[in-house]
């Protein structure tokens, strides 16, 4: 496939990062099919859309006919068969579990074109346990966006061993075309690169709270003010998914067999509560009352 022929995307997920993603792809003047199995998801999906674009023109970072072209360039659907039946490429965004990304990528592999590359968005499942439940595992790579995906500028594109070097290449093009920074990881490695270096901070983090060292918020203050990051490792959290953190360290546990990986005390207690950050309003943080 030449990159010129990338024209119809499909991402498979509108939570948090998939409707980003697509919206993103939009307004760089994909066409883009959005679908998941969640009715409510699909239509706050469609809704943030029509909330985000007039923003944005307000900002002067786009001009009318740009948003409307990108809201024209957008659906939100309940079928994959309609996502992904004429896609060029996908993105998969799926909720973080193995066996059901297997599934979808198997669905994927039966209903997109033969040519479409198959991306997964996963934060820690590498393409090479995703691949072979599909007939094109040359064709099939991690695409790792960062949260919120519509700001955030870094891309990791995974070259696992299986994966073409036409597939690696035109998928850093369409990062570029997205107006993303990717980063070519050339090896299949656990966490990939910028999560390895978060979740050496995240562990020390979590050690200081257990060992009752410091609070939450000081560890935060102490990374903001004092090495200068956007925001400190639980701010973080809340941002990307306590559930998210809960299902990444139980896989990795029930992989290793490691009781250094289960998730921490505190962190259990959180996603018991189903306080799983700023998408439920309560997490590390407490934001009730709070747009
Ligand atoms: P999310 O829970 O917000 O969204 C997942 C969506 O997948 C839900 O809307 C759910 O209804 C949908 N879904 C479940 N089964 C489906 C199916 N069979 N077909 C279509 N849709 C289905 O999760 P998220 O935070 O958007 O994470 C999605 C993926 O992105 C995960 O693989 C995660 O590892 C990855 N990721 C997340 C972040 C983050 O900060 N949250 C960052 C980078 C990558």
């Amino acid at each position: 496939m030449n990159f010129e022929d990338i024209k119809n995307i499909c991402v498979v997920g509108a939570g948090n990062m998939g409707h980003q993603i697509a919206l993103q792809a939009a307004i760089c003047g994909y066409k883009v099919k959005c679908f998941d199995v969640n009715q409510e998801t699909l239509k706050k999906a469609d809704a943030f859309v029509d909330s985000y674009l007039p923003g944005r023109v307000e900002k002067g970072r786009l001009t009318t006919e740009q948003a409307q072209a990108a809201r024209g360039n957008i659906q939100f659907v309940d079928s994959l068969e309609s996502a992904a039946g004429d896609a060029d490429f996908v993105i998969e965004a799926a909720t973080e579990v193995l066996s059901l990304k297997r599934k979808i990528f198997a669905d994927l592999d039966r209903i997109a074109p033969k040519h479409a590359i198959l991306a997964t968005n996963s934060s820690a499942i590498v393409s090479s346990k995703i691949a072979d439940a599909t007939q094109r595992q040359d064709k099939v790579l991690n695409m790792h966006f960062f949260n919120p995906a519509l700001v955030m500028k870094l891309v990791e594109v995974v070259k696992g061993p299986h994966v073409s070097d036409e597939s690696a290449d035109l998928t850093m093009e369409l990062c570029r075309v997205f107006q993303k920074v990717p980063v070519l990881l050339k090896k299949e490695v656990d966490g990939f690169l910028l999560n390895r270096i978060f979740a050496a901070i995240s562990r020390e983090a979590s050690w200081l709270l257990e060992m009752g060292v410091a609070e939450v918020e000081d560890i935060d203050n102490a990374c903001v003010y004092g090495a200068g990051h956007p925001m400190g490792p639980f701010r973080l959290n809340d941002l990307t998914g306590l559930d998210l953190s809960y299902i990444m360290r139980m896989e990795k546990f029930r992989e290793t067999g490691n009781p250094a990986d289960l998730p921490n005390p505190r962190l259990v207690e959180h996603y018991m509560k189903g306080e799983y950050g700023e998408k439920t309003g309560k997490g590390w943080y407490d934001y009730s009352g709070k747009k």
